[in-house]
């Protein structure tokens, strides 16, 4: 299945923080594995913060601008440290936020 490579690929490139970040000469399976277990999100996670990423933040906002709503079966990959779950978490968590 290529849907998760495909679903990166879509993206705007024009975005700067893209060509700051740590993973750009990565193998994409790393962050968007065939089979997104525990094991492997959690390595994933590990490159993002190990690496010291200079662009986390971005990356992070940029999969929750994307992922809307999205419940987890729905969001793909691993962006700015976190995996499908923890976005749905932080989602869920804005939501609650008085504005
Ligand atoms: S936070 Fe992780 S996935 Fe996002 S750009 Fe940095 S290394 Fe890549």
């Amino acid at each position: 299945m290529t849907t998760f490579n495909h679903a990166r690929q879509a993206l705007p490139r024009t975005t700067s923080w893209r060509e700051r970040a740590a993973c750009q000469f990565e193998d994409p399976e790393l962050f968007f594995p065939e089979a997104e277990t525990v094991t492997a999100i959690q390595i994933a996670r590990r490159f993002c913060i190990s690496s010291g990423c200079p662009v986390i933040k971005e990356c992070l906002n940029s999969a929750m601008k994307e992922e809307g709503s999205a419940q987890p079966k729905f969001r793909y990959g691993v962006w700015g440290a976190t995996g499908p779950s923890d976005r749905y978490k932080l989602y869920l968590g804005r939501e609650r936020r008085p504005s």
